[in-house]
């Protein structure tokens, strides 16, 4: 009797079918054994079937078609302006971080790379087209772009990847997505990636995916164990939200090594940012509005360690692989509950601890309820009373000490003004008014309530 292998009995990435050279680069990346969304999704692609993934980052699912693409890719060549796949990206930051997965896996091929991203110029972009590329990876307003230049032939397209596709709705690509659905032959292989699966995605995947397989990875627990979770109550006042931050970023000094703070509008980023630099803190941000170069580069100084914090919108921030974040703060309340996940993710990676703390004011309890409803855990209060009181305190404190200083110096200059007026009178020979003798009553300074 012949025993019958399945998928599951298989643990290590040689039982993968995948290619010796994509094997050789797996190890120099250390990974031991394939995560379960590999196990599945890997098998499958190599069969050339369509793939509909319900899987968020972290998981290795970039490597669950990255690998198998590469292996596939090892067959056939490129030609000038007709790409073999292509992977679409909401965010220009996560194109340019499989982009380097791709280059990471594929050390040992010699294939040609384009990203395709907005924000940078067009013409090394469109060099690179026309030199030939056999992979594309893109966010979708600037692979139309190109499209419309001229400069794309997607009859080549062997298998098409869209990625974090419910990301893509949410920043309004999804018509975008379809345009390109359509745009590329009916004949390619499709792998199509998603955290949750609202109606519109749904739709798509009935439209575009052939035949799919289906495969489900459990959410990543939003309670994960290594990430201890607090919530601050404060007043919606900016000044006074600004204050508990940084509050907290002393309270917690010993144990913080780098922190993302997240903001739910591009102009607190950039109104925060501005306030840490001014108090000192070696701080970055990232927002969308900011260009690709000055993105990358903050992103980069804070995954090198240059920068301590990174004040960043979710757009900017969803999916990045940044390892060993020690701290996550809110400033402000996530609207969507999946996006707390989201962010809190960013930190007790890998099995690593973190802290993540959010800023709650009363309006946003509502929002956090939701957030507890989804986690099926209430989220503990830290300092329910004590940073209020020590901000009106601090601010009492505070509006004294101006108070005084302003009392000193008019002191000053009421005195000084006193001892000129003297040395005057001292000089001339003429003796106006008291004379020499000023009465003490006028060297008396002035107080001033
Ligand atoms: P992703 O879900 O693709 O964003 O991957 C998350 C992280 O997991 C990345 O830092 C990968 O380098 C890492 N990773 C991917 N596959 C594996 C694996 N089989 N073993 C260990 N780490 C992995």
């Amino acid at each position: 009797m012949t025993k019958k292998k399945t998928i599951t009995s298989l643990t290590t990435f040689s039982d993968l079918s995948l290619s010796t050279k994509v094997l050789a680069a797996v190890k120099v990346a250390g990974y031991k054994k394939p995560t379960p969304i590999q196990l599945d999704v890997i098998p499958h692609v190599l069969q050339r079937k369509d793939v509909l993934g319900i899987a968020q980052t972290g998981t290795g699912k970039t490597a669950s078609f990255v690998l198998p693409m590469l292996t596939l890719l090892e067959k056939g060549r490129t030609r000038a302006r007709m790409p073999r796949t292509v992977i679409l990206e909401p965010t220009r930051e996560l194109a340019a971080q499989v982009a380097e997965n791709f280059a990471q896996y594929g050390i040992n091929h010699h294939l040609s790379l384009a990203l395709l991203i907005g924000g940078v110029s067009f013409e090394e972009q469109e060099r690179k087209l026309e030199r030939g590329a056999d992979v594309l990876i893109a966010t979708p307003g600037r692979f139309l772009d190109h499209f419309k230049r001229g400069r794309l032939l997607l009859t080549g397209v062997e298998i098409l990847v869209i990625d974090e596709a419910d990301r893509m709705l949410d920043m309004g690509f999804i018509l975008d997505i379809e345009r390109i659905c359509n745009l590329i032959p009916l004949t390619r292989q499709t792998l199509f990636f998603s955290a949750t699966m609202p109606p519109e995605i749904i739709r798509i995947t009935e439209q575009f995916l052939h035949a799919p397989k289906r495969i489900e990875i459990a959410q990543l627990a939003s309670t994960a164990r290594t990430i201890t979770q607090w919530l601050i109550k404060s007043a919606s006042n900016p000044l006074e939200k600004q204050y508990v931050l940084r509050r907290l970023i002393e309270i917690e000094e010993h144990e913080l090594k780098n922190a993302i703070i997240f903001c739910n509008r591009k102009r607190n980023v950039s109104e925060l940012f501005r306030l840490l630099v001014k108090h000192n803190f070696n701080a970055g941000a990232l927002h969308g509005d900011m260009d690709q170069h000055t993105r990358m580069a903050m992103l980069s100084s804070f995954k090198d360690g240059k920068l301590k914090f990174l004040v960043a919108s979710d757009i900017a921030a969803r999916g990045l692989d940044i390892p060993d974040v020690s701290h996550v703060f809110n400033f402000d309340v996530p609207i969507r509950s999946e996006d707390y996940v989201h962010r809190i993710g960013r930190t007790g990676r890998a099995g690593r601890q973190g802290k993540a703390f959010t800023i709650v004011t009363e309006s946003d309890k509502k929002y956090v309820q939701a957030i507890e409803k989804m986690n099926g855990e209430n989220i503990e209060w830290l300092y329910e009373e004590s940073i209020w009181t020590q901000f009106d305190q601090e601010k009492h404190t505070k509006a004294e000490q101006i108070k005084s200083q302003r009392i000193i110096q008019k002191d000053r200059s009421e005195k000084s003004n006193l001892s000129l007026k003297d040395k005057k009178n001292q000089e001339n020979e003429t003796i106006v008014g008291f004379g020499n003798d000023i009465p003490a009553f006028m060297l008396i300074p002035i107080s001033c309530n």
